[in-house]
């Protein structure tokens, strides 16, 4: 067992943090405080904490705005014309991407419908949708309604794979052998890249590779993969994706989200897009004449400008994922969360089992973990005791310890409240 390199130990945690080559990230973090001590955050999953540098880019924008007033568009020192052009680069990296094939816009759900508009065009024999089942609520009612647009059942539409009778995870090959039994009939696989309950991460190469050998899309939110695990989309043959920013990305409560759309399609004027301005050919943007030229990449997917402000802690976020890097990243989050998980092990007789998947090649840096009785209980005293977590209805508490801010005491003080709460 590789956990035998772990120690449930306050001594051994502060040594990981004081070998950790990352540790001096947390310092760029708004930490939440419990009574004037940092609390230990681990909703990362839920709502990316701060960087401090948000405050001044933000000030940036607001001085420019007041200085330049319209003119800002090309004068601000981040000119608002081009203002989404500032992250195309970045965020290529952290979903493994071209430049152009990734535009920050809208939210999640918005870009949703958005990208099924361009990637579900049902016909009258080619129209099942296969998604996970238990998908995060908003995604259900985005796709069931797309498919009633077009005339379908949902219900009939959709098929839903589930984890087998007994189990909490989807095994990959039910999600292969699903849509090779919808064959030709289907017309796009849409899941979650990790699924927002329990943590599974999707092989998402596979899955995408299946699609295509029966002639559909595979499209994936990557609401709880983006910024969280090793994403190659351009490589993978992905077709289209979306996501949010507020999660992992720390980019505050509604920011701007983000999109991916394969050069297969984004260089294909013919693939249909609900048009706007910004999605316009910059060239002749501003001539403001008739007929849409789609401009080449993702950005021929906006719709209206960039909404800037709700951009600023993108810009300050990213730069921290850059200096950071997604791979050193993924490096510590798969000793932090092993670590995590080593010591949820030690509290053997507890009233939960971990659902999240044993194999870290299938999982991000959350656990879920689901209990027996008391979890709610549980979830209060934690609270309570400066432990913020994540409670989902009817039983799981999730947690993410996240590599860019959350330390190795961190996960050591979760255990210690844990431990303490089972012996009162
Ligand atoms: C967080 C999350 C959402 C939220 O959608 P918004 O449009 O950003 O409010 C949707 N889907 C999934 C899978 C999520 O995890």
């Amino acid at each position: 067992m590789m956990n035998t390199r772990y120690e449930a130990s306050l001594e051994y945690a502060r040594d990981c943090d004081s070998s950790d080559t990352l540790f001096a990230f947390r310092d760029r973090f708004h930490i939440p405080q419990h009574h004037d001590t940092d609390s230990k955050y681990f909703c990362g999953n839920s709502l990316g904490l701060q960087p401090k540098s948000v405050a001044y880019l933000m000030e940036q924008e607001l001085a420019d705005w007041a200085k330049y007033g319209v003119e800002g568009h090309f004068m601000a020192r981040n000119p608002w014309f081009s203002y989404h052009h500032l992250f195309s680069e970045r965020l290529g990296k952290i979903v493994g991407a071209l430049k152009d094939e990734v535009v920050a816009m809208n939210t999640l759900t918005v870009n949703l419908h958005l990208l099924m508009l361009s990637f579900y065009r049902p016909t009258k024999t080619r129209y099942k949708i296969i998604m996970e089942a238990g998908a995060f609520p908003s995604d259900q009612y985005a796709i069931a309604t797309q498919a009633a647009m077009h005339g379908f059942n949902p219900d009939e539409a959709i098929i839903e794979v589930a984890p087998r009778q007994g189990k909490h995870l989807i095994a990959h090959e039910d999600i292969l052998e699903a849509i090779n039994a919808a064959g030709e009939s289907l017309a796009l696989v849409i899941l979650g890249g990790v699924n927002y309950y329990t943590g599974q991460l999707f092989n998402m190469e596979g899955i995408t590779a299946a699609a295509h050998a029966v002639g559909a899309y595979a499209g994936f939110d990557l609401a709880h993969a983006v910024g969280n695990v090793p994403l190659h989309l351009h490589d993978w043959q992905v077709d289209f994706a979306c996501w949010c920013s507020y999660k992992y990305l720390n980019s505050g409560p509604g920011a701007v989200g983000g999109v991916f759309v394969h050069e297969v399609h984004s260089y294909d004027p013919t693939v249909f897009r609900a048009a706007g301005w910004w999605g316009n050919d910059e060239k002749t943007r501003f001539k403001m004449e008739k007929h849409f030229v789609p401009q080449a990449g993702a950005g021929g997917w906006q719709m209206s400008n960039a909404p800037v402000f709700n951009m600023v802690a993108l810009n300050a976020s990213l730069d921290v994922f850059d200096k950071a890097g997604m791979a050193a990243l993924r490096e510590k989050s798969l000793n932090l969360t092993g670590y995590m998980e080593f010591l949820l092990q030690q509290l053997e007789g507890l009233p939960f089992e971990i659902i999240t998947p044993a194999d870290p090649a299938q999982r991000g840096c959350q656990l879920s973990l689901l209990f027996f009785k008391d979890g709610k209980k549980y979830f209060d005293a934690l609270t309570e005791a400066g432990v913020i977590a994540d409670w989902r209805e009817p039983n799981v508490i999730r947690i993410a310890p996240v590599p860019l801010y959350n330390s190795y005491e961190d996960c050591y003080r979760f255990y210690a409240a844990m431990l303490k709460l089972s012996q009162q």
